[in-house]
């Protein structure tokens, strides 16, 4: 079955192509083709890699998303990354969309009434569900009649117990659909798969901790494969430090700003999602390498943001174990989790008391996937190469087997 799998997001579309047989491999596979658009203002720069390692790179005007899509596509089935005889050979497409809400905690195929559902969410995630709507469009205009799947990213989260979920304002909130949903959950549940195949051990017996940290970061505790509690919340502003997020503020603050300087919505969301967090407090960057770097030329607010996110970081893995009752594997993944050797050791310090030991040569020259915890470490910590993609194409062919092909 070949699966293509759109990753739509406001700056970039990651597309990936997979081909799963009979029994889909156990350790996650390379794509068979990749494809990478940024857009840039008036342009978009468009990547691809095919078979043999053949690469392609071209830089050219937007006139439409679509536009640039269709050309991305074409290098699919025509040219040097020529993979397949033509779009017809494609199974499935699927789709990372952001916000699901209460509706979805599972992938399904895409109707129009999934799509209104979608439209609907964009008042939660303005910047997100958008972008994965109108990727699920353009793939219905250049690939007519092709079955396509959602995977939301809140999805997983659906499991929360109310008191994780609903949040201790009005009541009234939870009619209005306020409440915790949580984030990045196709690779939080990835993560905890995997996590379970890498410790030899069944998802049903263990107590994890995934630690997504890329951009955006967030925790979840997963119980029995499923999540008990993540950090993120109505929006993805909720929780840990980020690279330009805050994370976690007092709402008094916000508040206190809009009496005092008559901030607008947009200078506050402004403030808290793009000024803040590492870039905020270093004045330096949100790139955790430079902050590492400055911090090590003995810069004092890079200090200071690197001390916040592993303050902030360690004290809600705590909060995160405390909601499991114990656990038996942190899992590092995504940009900073699998490769900042510094924040890794950091947090692990800070952990010792839970019985948290780092083997320090594994976590200086970690595996792809693998075990970094010394032998006499109670709580085994491990890196995941985040994968959302594989997990699409995954939840695709899942999906394909238990409701027919979709
Ligand atoms: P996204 O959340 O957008 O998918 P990533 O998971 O790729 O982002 O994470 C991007 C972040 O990872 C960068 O901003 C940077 O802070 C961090 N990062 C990437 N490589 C390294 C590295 N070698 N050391 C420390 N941090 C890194």
């Amino acid at each position: 079955m070949k699966i293509l799998v759109l990753n739509s997001g406001s700056a970039t579309q990651k597309t990936s192509l997979y081909e799963i047989a009979a029994v889909p491999p156990a350790d996650p596979p390379a794509p068979l083709w990749e494809g990478l658009i940024e857009w840039q203002g008036s342009c978009a720069d468009i990547r691809t890699s095919g078979p043999a390692g053949v690469r392609l790179r071209d830089r050219v005007q937007i006139s439409s998303r679509k536009q640039v899509s269709e050309q991305l596509l074409g290098d699919l089935w025509t040219g040097p990354t020529r993979l397949i005889p033509g779009p017809e050979a494609i199974d499935i497409v699927g789709h990372r969309i952001v916000h699901g809400g209460e509706e979805f905690s599972e992938p399904a195929v895409v109707t129009p009434a999934l799509k209104g559902a979608v439209e609907r969410m964009s008042v939660f995630a303005p910047l997100h569900n958008p972008s994965g709507l109108e990727g699920i469009e353009i793939i219905e205009q250049i690939l007519s009649g092709v079955s396509q799947v959602a995977v939301f990213d809140t999805a997983f989260h659906r499991t929360l117990p109310e008191a994780a979920s609903v949040y201790a304002g009005p009541f009234e909130w939870v009619a209005r659909g306020i409440r915790r949903y949580g984030f990045h959950g196709i690779n939080h549940q990835y993560c905890a798969e995997r996590a379970a195949r890498l410790l030899g051990r069944d998802l049903q017996s263990l107590k994890l901790v995934t630690c997504h940290l890329g951009n955006g970061c967030s925790l979840a505790a997963v119980r029995e494969g499923r999540s008990v509690d993540t950090t993120m919340g109505f929006t993805p502003l909720e929780g840990l430090m980020m690279g330009t997020r805050s994370g976690s503020v007092d709402p008094g603050i916000l508040t206190h700003l809009l009496r005092e300087d008559h901030l607008s919505a947009e200078q506050l969301d402004d403030l808290l999602n793009k000024k803040s967090g590492l870039a905020g407090i270093s004045g330096i960057s949100n790139d955790m390498r430079q902050i590492v770097s400055a911090m090590k030329s003995g810069n004092p607010r890079a200090k200071l943001a690197f001390d916040i996110f592993i303050h902030r970081l360690t004290s809600l893995i705590g909060s995160m174990v405390a909601a499991l009752g114990g656990v038996d594997a942190l899992v590092f993944t995504a940009g900073i989790g699998e490769n900042s050797a510094e924040v890794r050791a950091a947090a692990c310090s800070n952990l010792e008391f839970l019985g948290v030991r780092l083997d320090p040569a594994k976590n200086s020259r970690p595996p792809r996937d693998g075990d970094i915890s010394s032998s006499d470490s109670r709580v085994r910590i491990l890196i995941v190469r985040a994968n959302e993609d594989w997990a699409i194409a995954r939840a695709c062919w899942d999906l394909a087997q238990t409701k027919g092909h979709p």
